[in-house]
C-alpha cells in the first residue's frame, strides 16, 4: 500500500485560486518522484496537502494506511513528526546551533532525546558527509553542506517520506549533483523521496514524474 495517497484532492485560496482540482496521487516506499510544472501551477500546494501541512477542502487523504478524516490529532501529529520530513530550498536551519545541535534539536521535538538522539544523529550526519563540519555553525558553511545539513536532520528521525521543495534551487551544478545523490541513496534505502523541482535534468533522474499544470497532475514514467 502507498505511503501517501491522495483521492480527488481540491484546494483552494481565497478570494478566488483554484491552487489544486480533483487531484489523485500515490507516493510508493523506495521511489523517487519529481514534481513539475510552472510557477504558480500548485506544486507547493500538492506538496503541503502530501506532508500534512494543509488541509483540502475536498477529498480524501491517507497516510500509512490511516484515513485522515477519521485519525484522531494525536495521530496525525505523531505521522508529522514521525512518518515525513521536509528538506526545503532556503534550508530553515537554526544560525546559533551547530550542524549536530540542528539535527538533535529537530529530534527532540520529535520526541527523541539522549543518547538515542545522539546515535541517530551522528549517523545522520555521517551519511550525509559531514562528520567534519558537525561542528560548525550553518554561517560557516558553503551552500551546498547547509543543503546536506538540512538533509541530515530531515532523515535522523529514518522518516518513511522524505519531501522536498527545490532541495537544490540555490546550488551550482556539482553541489546539486551530489545533494540529488544523497537524496536518491535514501529512495534507494527504502523512503519514498518527493521533489518539487524546475530542473528537467533533476527530474529525468527519478524514477517518475508528477506534472502540475493549472491545479491538476499529469502523472508519466520517467
Ligand atoms: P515556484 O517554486 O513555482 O516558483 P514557490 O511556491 O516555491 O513556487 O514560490 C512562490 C513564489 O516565490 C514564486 O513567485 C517564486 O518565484 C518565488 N520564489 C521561490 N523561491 C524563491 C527564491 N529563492 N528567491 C526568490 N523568489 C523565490
Ligand atoms: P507552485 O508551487 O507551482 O508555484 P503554488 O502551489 O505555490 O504553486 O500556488 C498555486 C496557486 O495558489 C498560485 O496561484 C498561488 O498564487 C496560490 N497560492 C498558493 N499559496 C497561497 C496562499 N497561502 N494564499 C493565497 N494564494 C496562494
Amino acid at each position: 500500500s502507498p505511503e501517501l495517497q491522495l483521492i480527488g484532492v481540491s484546494k483552494s485560496y481565497p478570494p478566488a485560486t483554484r491552487a489544486l482540482q480533483d487531484v489523485s496521487v500515490e507516493i510508493f516506499a523506495g521511489e523517487s518522484v519529481a514534481i513539475v510544472g510552472p510557477s504558480g501551477s500548485g506544486k507547493s500546494t500538492l506538496l503541503a496537502m502530501l506532508g500534512l501541512l494543509e488541509n483540502p477542502d475536498e477529498g480524501r487523504r491517507v497516510i500509512a494506511g490511516l484515513d485522515t478524516d477519521t485519525a484522531s490529532e494525536r495521530e496525525l501529529t505523531r505521522l508529522r513528526r514521525t512518518h515525513i520530513s521536509f528538506v526545503f530550498q532556503a534550508f530553515h536551519l537554526l544560525e546559533h546551533l551547530t550542524v549536530t545541535e540542528n539535527v538533535l534539536h529537530a529530534l527532540q521535538i520529535r520526541g527523541v532525546s539522549g543518547g538515542a538522539a545522539r546515535t541517530a544523529a551522528t549517523e545522520a550526519i555521517r551519511s550525509v558527509g559531514l562528520q567534519h563540519r558537525s561542528h560548525a555553525k550553518p554561517g560557516t558553511l558553503s551552500g551546498g553542506e547547509r543543503q546536506r545539513a538540512a538533509i541530515a536532520r530531515a532523515v535522523a528521525m529514518q522518516p518513511r517520506v522524505l519531501l522536498c521543495d527545490e532541495p537544490t534551487g540555490n546550488l551550482d551544478t556539482t553541489t546539486a549533483e551530489s545533494v540529488l545523490q544523497l537524496l536518491l541513496a535514501q529512495a534507494d534505502a527504502g523512503t519514498a523521496v518527493v521533489i518539487v523541482t524546475h530542473s528537467p535534468e533533476l527530474a529525468a533522474r527519478c524514477d517518475r514524474t508528477i506534472r502540475v499544470l493549472d491545479g491538476r497532475v499529469h502523472h508519466a514514467a520517467a
